[in-house]
């Protein structure tokens, strides 16, 4: 919802958050969530929430189909479809067909099939472009795909203007994320993925911070390919695998490089030579992470039911009035995130020279969880399933309480973990 729709930010009181819920249509998902009491759980965007299921499924995958079930339920409980049956549960999330979909290792690792296969689709072109401003991992595995095919890259500063002056014949691939991990900033999909096309060259969309937070048409972007997380807003659980999409119409061709045995037109032939599977199959590597994917499974239960209109609906909400009370409270902070609906996801991302990293600290200690990033960024994810306006605006006081009292410049706040 627009905040425009909202009381002047300085009027927003905790009675206007609580009526806000009051119709919200999405707030009975809670209770599918096994969230602490306690915590206001802001960091869905890095790992999202337990959902209340799971740990029973995850128990009977273990008792019934791996400890009883033994190597029988390769067949009997379709395990070795999962990627497959899986990741056609996972399409409507991003707009996608039965069979577009891939449930596979990590998304670095989908990254590196994605970007070499589209690469080599436009075998006479040189060039890979991305955003420098990217996560880490995607600038990263991007070097290995040149490293291994010979091609040179191009990186811009901002994605939303810059394309424009490094797009020519000579590019083959452009690797984007849609919404920065840093900022929340959102990408126009549809019309980048227009633009690239425009010169010949093909996209692969990062949704890591996207799918489970807005809603995505990857079919009617026309977009080629696109990988992204399972952890993070779905709630499949800590180093649950990603996912592939490659559209239908590059299927046939597309050359993923690592040709492993469970990619192979008929594995169980055991055949000496590498023969594709027809469809997004060809793109398996070797023997599914099926505990994983079990998870994964459990919290597309979840989403079977939930309609991501509403969801955007009540993140924007969530988001706008969360930057509503930090503005009325907070007027010296800086919001990194842009206000305007169209361009942002579903986080909100504070700038703080000084304090960000104790900040977070202090909110942690007060069971507010959101996380830092390097090297002066508060950042909060707005998970739409389980968060309440309440809580937001809750959040919000208390955030503002730390920074007014100054609570977050003691020594004990300044100390760094491995994972921050
Ligand atoms: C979280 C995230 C990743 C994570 O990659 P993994 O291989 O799952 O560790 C990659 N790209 C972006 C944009 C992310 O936000």
């Amino acid at each position: 919802m627009p905040s425009a729709e909202q009381p002047a930010p300085s009027a927003i009181t905790r009675a206007d958050a609580v009526g806000l819920d009051r119709d919200d249509p999405l707030a009975e998902c809670r209770g599918r969530f096994a969230l602490p009491s306690g915590v206001i759980y802001l960091d869905g965007n890095s790992l999202g929430a337990l959902p209340a299921h799971t740990a029973a499924r995850l128990t009977q995958v273990i008792e019934n189909e791996w400890g009883a079930g033994l190597i029988r339920s390769w067949n009997d409980a379709g395990w070795f479809d999962k990627p497959t049956s899986v990741g056609d549960r996972l399409a409507p999330l991003i707009g996608a067909d039965a069979g577009e979909v891939l449930i596979a290792e990590s998304t670095s690792t989908s990254l590196y099939s994605a970007t070499v296969a589209a690469a080599r689709l436009r075998p006479e072109r040189a060039t890979v472009v991305s955003h420098a401003g990217n996560f880490p991992t995607d600038l990263y595995i991007l070097e290995a795909v040149q490293r291994s095919l010979g091609l040179q890259r191009r990186l811009i500063e901002d994605p939303s203007r810059g394309l424009a002056e490094v797009l020519d014949d000579d590019v083959a691939v452009v690797v984007l994320t849609h919404v920065d991990y840093r900022t929340g900033r959102m990408l126009d999909l549809p019309a980048l993925t227009r633009q690239v096309h425009e010169v010949g060259a093909l996209v692969v969309w990062d949704l890591c911070h996207s799918v489970g937070a807005v809603p995505l048409d990857l079919s009617a972007a026309g977009a080629d390919f696109a990988v992204g997380c399972t952890y993070k807003y779905l709630n499949g659980g800590p180093g649950s695998p990603s996912f592939l999409y490659c559209a239908r119409r590059h299927q046939a061709q597309a050359e993923p490089p690592l040709s492993g045995w469970q990619g192979h037109a008929r594995p169980f032939d055991f055949t000496p030579d590498y023969q594709p599977a027809d469809g997004i199959s060809r793109f398996r590597i070797g023997t599914p992470q099926l505990l994983s994917l079990a998870g994964l499974e459990a919290s597309l239960d979840i989403w079977a039911d939930v309609d991501l209109l509403a969801l955007r609906r009540k993140s924007l909400s969530l988001t706008g009035l969360f930057m509503d009370v930090v503005e009325a409270r907070l007027p010296d902070l800086e919001i990194v995130t842009p206000r305007s609906p169209e361009q942002r996801g579903s986080q909100v991302s504070l700038r703080h020279r000084a304090g960000a990293f104790p900040i977070v600290q202090a909110l942690i200690e007060r069971g507010v969880i959101g996380d830092f990033r390097a090297p002066d960024l508060m950042r909060f994810g707005f998970a739409p399933l389980y968060l309440s306006h309440a809580d937001v605006w809750d959040a919000a006081a208390t955030l503002a309480d730390v920074v007014t009292t100054g609570v977050w410049r003691e020594d004990r706040l300044q100390q760094r973990g491995t994972v921050t």
